[in-house]
């Protein structure tokens, strides 16, 4: 034991001692204000004797009638009580007192038969007591009755009989016996009075209980339950010593020995009674001895005198009881131990212990009582067990509750707290805090699981140890485990470990049962909660790592719901939009700057519900916004600032058409020239100078074609394009009519599909004419000769758009130049098309032209099988 748990054992032990104190003097007060009184007689009762009725003696009289027919008993044979104890023990009776044996005449057969009825009354659970008649009767010097001879006849039937008594129940002839009504010696032999020998045989107690019965003093004979005799002048007790008349007449049944021995009564009358037999109403006249006289002057038999004595003593008499001092002594070592034990057990404990307690009390006072026949009465040791057995529990219980109140309470304050978003750093200290008051233990640590780290050590007490082995294995098992006094209980929620609590003691000894449990329970109730705080934390760090990123971007970003309402935006957004306030795209677009037209566009593209690209002015810087739709219907907007970009594009167009422009009239110049000098002096040149001078012609004419592309194509990409009206398939059918000569040439095949009746479309002639110019002689150009060629327009009625599709069989391209095909001066190099000339601007022209027209293409290719570039434009809206 350590000191910190011995000192705690001291103080349960000390209030456990308390409440058994406070328990046991409240119980005392009660008592001595008699507040048990009533119930103490209830159960006392139970603790006396109970109060016989007369009933229960039963006289056998050796009457007149008796001696008429059997003669002197002083002289017939003991067949006689044989024939009489037979009867009484068929009959049932519990004891059968012979006050009337004598020096009869000595009869072998007749004693025989006694002695074998004795016997046989004793198998039957009949008690016999015999009187012993002396010869030779005296007084000592101290008033003890004194035999000088034998005991006859009893020495006979000693062995057999329950008892042997002595008659002396009247004043003998020479005045001394009376003395000694209640017992007497002979031959060193202590003997009972018959009256004596026979209560305490109806009660089946043993001899020693006699000076309980009757005490003697030198001047009293004390008779419970409060008679005490005086001696008279000289020295007797000369009345009936038991203080009650003969009452023969209208107290004791009496039965004519002789109409019992002859079958005349029911022998059903003795069941259960002390049968006494005897002479009576005989006037003496029977016998030699002197019949005492009854208070009244009657003469009184001896056996009327012993059955009166008899009936004294069965009224009411407690048996001992133990002293009031005992009592108390003993009822507080109940309330304290009790107390005591309640203190320092659990109050299951302490009702088990309790129950032991009262089971050894009473086989205490069990003991005692039939050892000593003293009544330990229970009620009071009893009670202070019960009381002290409540108070204690009661206490514990309490206890017990409030400690659940508070975890409940802490719970309840979690729950609250996690409806207000739990933060883990404010319900770690409690979480601790807690652990530590319902466990008592002096050490812990509490780990908490972390998205980046996995489970960290976020708070200890006591040691400071962190426990690490429990602690990881109590979280891989998801279960509870104890080690070396340290105790690891995970929390887990939805299969997974969101903490884990690890509670250690400075012993070794392992952590108990219901500590345990209520650790558990603690754990899982804070599973969801825990889970929420967990949650929240991580939220609130990837909600600030975005804020973070949303803030410091410098591109703008704006979210925008379903509705429009701007639900993001942030800085560099506001900086460049100009706006601080607004809440709808409406407003914000109205507030800011952004050119009436590029606002325009803007609605009208977020109208159609897909992302998209555009470049907006605001403030004479571009932005390029990319819209995305998100699948909950919210527009993420961002506004990239790419005005150096638009700039130098600018610039580049600039020069380019500078160039372009300077170019294109010295190269007029050398086309003309060349053009003059063959023309003017065809039949002065020589062979030689007429091939240089149409190769310088040829160069130039390619010259040109290069610059009109690029003019071509920087003039429709700067926007500058006019639409109207027209038909798609007027521009296929004049482009396949360029085109056939040179298809015919290399031997193509070529066929057209063009659909009847196709709407028109919104577009620029010249530029059309010149993308599906290119189209259809890229087919034909990177289609080797004898190949074959397809084209067809038709209409698709699902996105009201015509379809241009020019489908080739021949050297196709490689997957990988598909994606860059459409970019400037891009030319796919393979084996077969290496030595085709071309300038890598036609397909981009064809894309500007596309867009311009706010169409789409693609195309799809297979290296040596071919391929086909597809074509999509918007039909014309009749408004
Ligand atoms: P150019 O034909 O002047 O090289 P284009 O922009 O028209 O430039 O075409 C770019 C490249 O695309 C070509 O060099 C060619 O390799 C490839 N190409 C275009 N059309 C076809 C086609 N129908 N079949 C195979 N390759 C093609």
């Amino acid at each position: 034991m350590t000191e910190r748990q011995r000192s705690r054992f001291i103080i349960k032990a000390r209030n456990g001692l308390l409440t058994g104190a406070v328990v046991a003097l409240l119980v005392l007060m009660l008592w001595q204000a008699n507040w048990f009184v009533s119930l103490r007689l209830r159960l006392s009762n139970n603790y006396y004797v109970e109060q016989p009725t007369l009933g229960n003696i039963v006289l056998v009289a050796m009457d007149d009638a008796t001696l008429t027919e059997f003669g002197s008993p002083l002289v017939w044979s003991r067949q006689r009580y044989a024939d009489l104890l037979d009867v009484l023990t068929d009959g049932g009776a519990q004891v059968v007192t012979f006050d009337v044996l004598f020096s009869e005449a000595r009869d072998a057969e007749g004693d025989a038969a006694f002695a074998e009825s004795i016997e046989a009354a004793r198998a039957a659970g009949v008690r016999t007591v015999l009187a012993a008649s002396g010869r030779g009767r005296m007084a000592s010097d101290d008033g003890q009755i004194q035999f000088t001879g034998e005991l006859a006849p009893i020495a006979l039937f000693a062995d057999v009989a329950d008892y042997v008594a002595y008659v002396n129940a009247y004043p003998d002839a020479d005045g001394v016996i009376r003395r000694d009504m209640a017992r007497g010696a002979a031959n060193d032999i202590e003997r009972l009075s018959l009256g004596v020998a026979s209560y305490l045989s109806y009660f089946n107690m043993s001899s020693t209980l006699a000076a309980q019965v009757v005490t003697y003093t030198e001047t009293t004979l004390q008779l419970p339950p409060d008679l005490t005799v005086p001696l008279d002048d000289d020295g007797f007790w000369r009345q009936n010593y038991f203080g009650r008349e003969s009452r023969v007449a209208d107290t004791f049944a009496v039965y004519s020995f002789r109409d019992v021995v002859n079958g005349e009564i029911d022998p059903t009358v003795f069941a259960d009674k002390i049968v006494m037999v005897g002479l009576m109403n005989t006037t003496g006249a029977v016998d030699n001895y002197p019949t005492p006289m009854s208070r009244s002057g009657e003469m009184m038999a001896g056996v009327e005198i012993q059955a009166n004595a008899i009936e004294t003593l069965l009224a009411k008499i407690p048996l001992q009881e133990e002293s009031q001092t005992a009592q108390i002594i003993s009822f507080l070592v109940v309330a304290l131990w009790v107390g005591l034990l309640g203190g320092v057990l659990r109050w299951y404990w302490t009702i088990a212990a309790s129950v032991m307690v009262f089971l050894l009390w009473m086989v205490y006072a069990s003991l005692r009582f039939s050892l000593t026949q003293t009544v330990v009465n229970p009620l009071h040791p009893n009670l202070a067990l019960i009381f002290t057995t409540v108070g204690s529990v009661g206490v514990q219980l309490s206890i017990e509750i409030i400690r659940r109140q508070r975890v409940e309470n802490l719970l309840q304050s979690l729950v609250q707290v996690s409806q207000q978003r739990m933060e883990l750093d404010r319900i770690v200290p409690l979480i601790a805090q807690d652990l530590q008051s319902m466990t008592q233990a002096p050490h812990g640590a509490l780990w908490f699981d972390t998205p980046d780290s996995g489970l960290t050590l976020r708070h200890t007490w006591g040691d400071g140890q962190s426990y690490d082995d429990v602690t990881q294995s109590a979280a891989q098992q998801l279960a509870t485990v104890q080690a070396d006094g340290a105790m690891a209980v995970p929390v887990v929620w939805q299969g997974q470990t969101l903490a884990v609590f690890t509670l250690s003691r400075d012993s070794k000894r392992p952590f108990g049962r219901v500590i345990r449990r209520q650790v558990e329970r603690f754990a899982e109730r804070l599973g969801a909660n825990l889970d929420n705080a967990l949650l929240y934390a991580q939220t609130q760090r990837q909600y600030q790592l975005v804020e973070g990123i949303l803030s410091g971007s410098p591109a703008g970003i704006l979210v925008f719901d379903s509705a429009f309402n701007l639900l993001h935006c942030n800085d560099a957004a506001s900086e460049a939009l100009q706006v601080e306030q607004a809440v709808t795209l409406d407003a914000m677009l109205d507030a800011s700057c952004m050119a009436a037209a590029d606002a325009e566009k803007l609605r009208d593209k977020l109208q159609q519900e897909t992302d998209f690209r555009q470049e907006v002015k605001l403030d004479k810087k571009t932005y390029q916004v990319d819209a995305l739709l998100m699948g909950d219907n919210r527009w993420i907007m961002t506004l990239g600032d790419i005005s150096d970009l638009a700039e130098l594009n600018q610039l580049k167009t600039r020069m380019i058409r500078m160039a372009s422009h300077d170019l294109k009239n010295p190269l007029g110049r050398v086309v003309g020239y060349s053009e003059m000098i063959i023309d003017m002096d065809e039949g002065n040149l020589d062979d030689r100078s007429k091939l240089f001078l149409n190769r310088i012609l040829q160069s130039a004419e390619e010259m040109k074609g290069i610059i009109n592309e690029i003019l071509d194509l920087e003039h429709v990409k700067s926007g500058q394009v006019t639409l109207e009206p027209m038909s798609m398939t007027n521009i296929v059918r004049n482009v396949i009519e360029r085109h056939n000569a040179d298809m015919s040439e290399k031997g193509q095949t070529f066929h057209a599909d063009i659909a009847p009746d196709l709407p028109m479309i919104a577009g620029n002639y010249n530029l059309l004419m010149q993308a599906v110019s290119n189209l259809l002689g890229n087919a034909s150009k990177y289609t080797p000769e004898n190949g074959e060629i397809t084209l067809r327009l038709y209409h698709q009625a699902d996105s009201n758009t015509l379809r241009l599709d020019i489908q080739d069989n021949g050297y196709g391209m490689p997957e990988e130049a598909q994606a860059k095909l459409f970019t400037e001066f891009y030319r796919v190099r393979t084996e077969k098309t290496r030595d085709i000339k071309g300038t890598g601007l036609g397909l981009s022209l064809v894309k500007s032209v596309i867009d311009a027209h706010n169409g789409t293409i693609w195309v799809t290719s297979e290296l040596d099988k071919g391929s086909t570039f597809s074509v999509e434009l918007p039909v014309l809206s009749v408004s």
